[in-house]
């Protein structure tokens, strides 16, 4: 019967016209809020749900619990305050008794909330003058919408829609479907049955016209995992498919230079690093190529692990490229990396001794033409070992004797091009093994579903002797910020201080940066060395500033968010953040970790006014914490999903039901159950309907945006 029913192909070719009342008129506004076809209008689910049958009445709420009763307006008045903000009063009641709602600043609820209409409020009770109270409550106008439990649905000022209109349409888009074929359900009963999955059908009745919430809550664990699958059936494929067409190097990784490198080092790895080199290198010896997401916090000791993948292909007599996201850091990263490489050796059996010094080179935008030439040379005939560039590199025509492995730093957006052109990098058609790198920690369930077919590293473990970095939060950069930096510098240590954020300009930026620059110089820190740094600084002063500044011939960088990342002087143990609520949490758990890289105990000072409760949250989250994961998660309950899948408008596409993170299990369920139904390797061919609703949801432009992600 499954599969004579209505598939959601077919709700999708039907436009919202044809259900009973809805018009051109209300169609226009339907399109407004995203919903074309019939398949639209039942994928648009309700936001909350009112239990009737559950005490949600005013006698039964308790004054400092949130609450949610739905209720008749009685009266309605508004009035100005002094400094010219709006109050409406309104008051409601039920069968059991009255409660006054409190608007600041709404004057529109004075319409909104005419006598006798009826309505959801969900808030938090107080008291106010004996009388129980809510303010600024969320509202939910219900029409004369029936049953036991009501579906509130996201309503639309702007479109002139209510609730009780999708609720309608909704409940006569179901009708035509259940009264006459059901839903066709393409996920194979065992796989319904092993998860306790309800049926297609029961679902999508289930979430709009539920008879209890236990039904709301079973028809959205099953949408929820359909929403997932679909992701997982599509990332799985493309990766089997990845696999099965790529030719990768299987890399001999016995050899000493990893061994030497590790001895060079001068620390211990950590257990992290241990168990990371061990994954890579176990991916590195098979012929399919790595393609590996390496997670750990600003300071985990990325690097290490990177140069060691390198150097794991070097000693087979491949090459290695490390790729970083902007010149800067690039050459940031080949300073680092050429001194950590200083005195090995590769062997070279053309020379006297039998081996030459290994060579590290960068390639950037600014590299001078005859230095360009001569680079290129020497990596198409195996003379340069390690290439350091942008992430550009893999994309200009720089061809490697044998490029072995690529490190790409903070590259969110690694995908199917960037892969396609590192196919072309080696004349035998080999495509190198691929280590990507974040310092942005994404809990491990979002990283499967945003870089669906990576496999993930994580170094969940600090170097030993590291020292928490203390954070403030000061409205003004006053005196006590400007102290603080003062009594560093005169103990030794050295500071930076970060420049208001511009996003709409550079120019702005730097403009501003200058200002900040003068204003400290011939200010606050008048008496100590104080050096500039952003993005219009040339080459060669940037250079030669960061050189003076780790040599600790300068006391304060001043600077951008050039700094944000790459940055190592572990010196310098205390930064100033202006303007910080312009900057996001991770940015600004980023440009934290450019402190603390020392033994000694760091601090760091965010300053500014809190613009909005939100960015009021992230500053409070990173003076509690400096746990990447934690405010990860804060972060992510701050910006919701939309943010995991890319900065885009949500679109009809988009998770609308899963929480990457509340959904976490289901995620990994739904993976398990790609692999099962994909895993053979021959697609999706016995289960085309499966294949076909991964098509609908997830057209070209979709899946695509998934890998590049
Ligand atoms: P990330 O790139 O992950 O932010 P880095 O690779 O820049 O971190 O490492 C941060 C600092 O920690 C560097 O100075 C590095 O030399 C040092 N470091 C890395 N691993 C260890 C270790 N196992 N023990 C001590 N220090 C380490
Ligand atoms: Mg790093």
């Amino acid at each position: 019967m499954a599969g004579d029913g209505v598939t959601l192909r077919e709700l999708d070719d039907r436009p919202v016209t044809d259900l009973n009342g809805v018009g051109d008129k209300r169609a226009a506004a339907l399109a407004k809020v995203g919903v074309h076809s019939v398949m639209d209008m039942l994928c648009y689910y309700p936001r909350r749900y009112l239990d009737r049958s559950r005490e949600a009445t005013i006698g039964a709420l308790s004054v400092g619990e949130e609450g949610m009763v739905l209720v008749r307006v009685t009266s309605v008045s508004a009035r100005r305050t002094r400094n010219r903000r709006t109050i409406v009063e309104v008051r409601v009641e039920d069968d059991t008794g009255s409660l006054r709602l409190t608007f600041f600043n709404q004057p529109w609820r004075e319409r909104q909330l005419s006598v006798g209409i009826e309505a959801v409020v969900f808030g938090k009770v107080d008291q106010y003058q004996g009388n129980n109270q809510m303010t600024n409550p969320l509202v939910d106008l219900v029409g004369d919408q029936t049953g036991r439990i009501v579906a509130v649905y996201p309503q639309s000022e702007a479109a002139g829609l209510h609730t009780w209109e999708f609720d309608s349409m909704a409940a006569e888009a179901l009708r035509r479907v259940t009264g006459g074929r059901g839903f066709a359900d393409p996920v194979p009963a065992e796989v319904l049955d092993t998860y306790h999955l309800v049926g297609r059908s029961e679902a999508f009745g289930g979430i709009h016209r539920p008879g209890s919430m236990k039904e709301v809550s079973e028809a959205r664990r099953r949408l929820v995992f359909d929403e997932l699958l679909r992701i997982q059936l599509e990332l799985v494929q493309r990766k089997i498919e990845l696999e099965r067409t790529t030719m990768g190097i299987a890399h001999c990784v016995d050899g000493d230079l990893v061994g030497a490198f590790h001895g060079v080092l001068g620390f211990e790895l950590t257990g992290a690093q241990v168990r990371t080199i061990d994954e890579i290198r176990a991916d590195l010896v098979e012929p399919r190529p790595m393609h590996r997401l390496l997670q750990g916090d600003v300071g985990s000791g990325k690097t290490v692990v990177a140069v060691t993948a390198m150097l794991a292909a070097v000693q087979g007599g491949h090459q290695g490229a490390f790729m970083a996201p902007t010149g800067v850091l690039a050459e940031q990263h080949h300073l680092g990396v050429a001194e950590m490489l200083g005195d090995l050796t590769v062997p070279d059996p053309t020379t006297l001794l039998g081996n030459r010094p290994l060579r590290v080179e960068l390639l950037t935008g600014r590299t001078p033409v005859a230095d360009r030439r001569r680079i290129t040379g020497d990596l198409a005939s195996g003379g340069v070992d390690i290439l350091i560039g942008t992430h550009a590199l893999i994309q200009e025509g720089v061809d490697f004797f044998s490029l072995g492995v690529v490190v790409i730093d903070e590259q969110h957006r690694f995908g199917v091009e960037q892969r396609a052109a590192l196919r072309e990098k080696n004349a035998d058609g080999a495509v190198p093994d691929v280590l990507v790198m974040t310092a942005t920690p994404i809990p491990r369930t979002a990283a499967m579903t945003v870089y669906g077919d990576l496999d993930v590293s994580v170094l969940d473990e600090m170097p030993p002797g590291r020292t928490p970095i203390a954070t403030s939060w000061l409205v003004d950069a006053d005196d006590e910020v400007w102290g603080a930096v003062r009594s560093e510098v005169a103990a030794g240590m050295q500071a930076y201080v970060v420049c208001p954020l511009i996003d709409e300009s550079e120019t702005l930026e730097v403009s501003s940066a200058e200002e900040t620059f003068a204003d400290l110089s011939a200010g606050p820190l008048a008496d100590m060395r104080v050096g500039l740094l952003h993005g219009r600084v040339g080459h060669v002063e940037r250079e030669e500033t960061m050189r003076r500044f780790r040599a600790g011939d300068l006391d304060v960088l001043v600077a951008t968010t050039v700094i944000e990342v790459g940055v190592d002087v572990p010196n310098a143990t205390i930064m100033v953040v202006l303007d910080a609520a312009r900057f996001g949490i991770a940015q600004l758990h980023q440009l934290r970790g450019r402190v603390g890289r020392g033994t000694v105990a760091s601090r760091c000072i965010l300053v500014g006014e809190a613009s909005t409760p939100d960015s009021e949250e992230r500053l409070g989250a990173l003076v509690r914490s400096t746990d990447g994961f934690e405010l990860a998660e804060v972060d992510l309950d701050l910006r919701g999903e939309g943010t995991i899948m890319g900065e885009r408008q949500k679109g009809r596409n988009d998770l609308r039901l899963a929480s990457l993170r509340r959904d976490r299990e289901w995620v990994e369920v739904a993976r398990e159950v790609a692999l099962q139904l994909v895993g053979d390797g021959d697609g999706l061919s016995r289960h085309p309907g499966l294949a076909d609703e991964v098509a609908l949801f997830l057209g070209e432009a979709e899946s695509d945006f998934l890998l590049k992600s």
